[in-house]
């Protein structure tokens, strides 16, 4: 690994870049990343329509969209590939489904919404009687207006989703039921984007493909991520970035299953799922805890808006494999809404007006900021302990302008001097002086400039 000054060196070479007037600008992930808001919806309203699963074309359909916007690699892993105690399905597609009533009007619809078509539903073509129907037909009696999202992914079955309110204004008669679909041999399909740091340590942010129009559950974090990619390339970084878009549940245990040896350059892991509506951020930590994502994170959020902070808990979206015990890797996880505890959940409720240009900017934003915090965090050593350094002698006081007010910064450099002992590092100092990790950076960077702080080896 190169040392901790020459990575240093590569983080700063943008940031420290002078404007005209002389100040320095500090360019950070989070200035970079504003307004991108109405993109990321735009984003989401272009992928709403297809009709995603665990595999199949509509996944493929969805990276080649978010491939316009940033360079994907494409994994496909055949069918019955092992991965663990797991095996890649059959690949699900489906071209048309409906139900005809006796006049030949189609009272359910896939044309009118992809979730009418129950996921991984088998072909048929049947002719029913209304009861017969009924066994066939999923709603939700305790939300009646709205369609249920339902899968089958394991069992092998058909059904068509409903709203309770239309399935009870079916008249008596026979039914046509259609379902033109295929579940046969083909692959899981997932993408990939790496993008190259100073180190090969690599910081893995992963989110699901896998659901059909659903909009917060799958095209918030799809949005956010794209963007994230985007705002990432072309920086000097210290770390290297892999943004995965992978379905959920077989999509992480199969990328785990085949990446032995990117899974040991993990060093830090997020999972962004649901990040488009309203709600506060819920954060939910790390198996481990304690890790340096779970106190980006708790930095970040802190300083922002309403949130909670959650412990892990082996149920939810795909850190629940990243966090199995066998990888234990360091992954937590950002969303708002918290899945299964809000009445838009897995519904047709969960539509494009249910997240909004605003939030997914907040959680970009966010991400970005948390971003910065594990580019710029690192421990030093102060090369003058023996009671304070003379700060006024070497222009250290009024010497930083630029983005961070200073006055903060001044009173960082007394933080930085005082706990550089070797044992914090700058999270904790400014979580400990109660600055912004922004402000604790920026002193640090003065310090070292000084001469009066050296860069450690190492994180751990
Ligand atoms: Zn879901």
């Amino acid at each position: 690994m190169p040392s901790a000054s020459d990575d240093s060196k590569a983080a700063w070479s943008v940031r420290e870049a002078p404007n005209p007037d002389g100040h320095n600008t500090c360019v950070t992930l989070l200035d970079s990343v504003h307004g991108l808001g109405p993109r990321m919806y735009e984003l989401c309203r272009e992928l709403y329509p297809i009709c995603r699963s665990i595999t199949g074309d509509g996944v493929r359909h969805t990276l080649d969209v978010v491939g316009k916007e940033i360079p994907l690699t494409r994994t496909e892993v055949p069918s019955g590939t092992q991965a663990f105690d797991w095996t890649v399905p059959l690949e699900w597609n489906v071209r048309d489904a409906y139900v005809l009533d006796a006049t030949g009007r189609r009272v359910v619809d896939f044309n009118r919404s992809n979730l009418h078509v129950m996921s991984y539903s088998v072909p048929v073509d049947e002719v029913l009687t209304l009861d017969e129907l009924r066994h066939h037909l999923l709603t939700m009696p305790d939300r009646p207006a709205l369609v249920p999202y339902r899968t089958s992914y394991y069992e092998e079955g058909w059904a068509f989703c409903m709203s309770d309110d239309e399935r009870n204004g079916l008249p008596d008669g026979t039914y046509r039921a259609v379902i033109d679909s295929t579940l046969e041999p083909g692959a899981l399909t997932y993408g990939e984007c790496v993008i190259p740091g100073a180190t090969t340590d690599e910081v893995v942010i992963s989110c699901h493909v896998c659901h059909p129009s659903l909009a917060n559950d799958n095209l918030s974090g799809i949005a956010v991520v794209t963007h994230l990619a985007r705002a990432l390339a072309g920086r000097d970084l210290r770390y290297s970035y892999r943004l995965l878009f992978i379905p959920g549940t077989i999509g992480s245990i199969v990328w785990l299953s085949q990446h032995e040896e990117a899974v040991r350059r993990i060093r830090h892991g997020l999972v962004v799922a649901g990040v488009g509506d309203r709600a506060p951020f819920t954060y939910k930590r790390s198996r481990r805890g304690g890790a340096d994502i779970d106190r980006a994170m708790a930095h970040v959020l802190r300083a922002g808006p309403d949130h909670q902070i959650v412990d892990f808990t082996p149920y939810g979206y795909d850190e629940r494999q990243f966090c199995s015990p066998g990888f234990n890797l360091p992954f937590g996880r950002l969303s708002r809404s918290v899945h299964g505890e809000h009445p838009e959940y897995h519904t047709s409720a969960d539509d494009l007006d249910f997240v909004t240009a605003a939030q997914l900017e907040q959680s970009l934003e966010t991400i970005a900021s948390v971003v910065d915090v594990l580019e710029g965090n690192r421990r030093y050593r102060n090369l003058q302990p023996d009671c304070e350094p003379q700060l006024g002698r070497r222009g250290l006081y009024r010497a930083v302008g630029g983005a961070v007010d200073s006055r903060s910064v001044e009173m960082g450099m007394l933080w930085v001097l005082n706990l550089s002992d070797g044992t914090n590092d700058l999270l904790e100092i400014a979580d400990r002086a109660g600055l912004s990790f922004a402000s604790i950076r920026q002193a640090a960077e003065a310090l070292a400039s000084h001469g009066l702080l050296a860069p450690l080896e190492g994180k751990e």
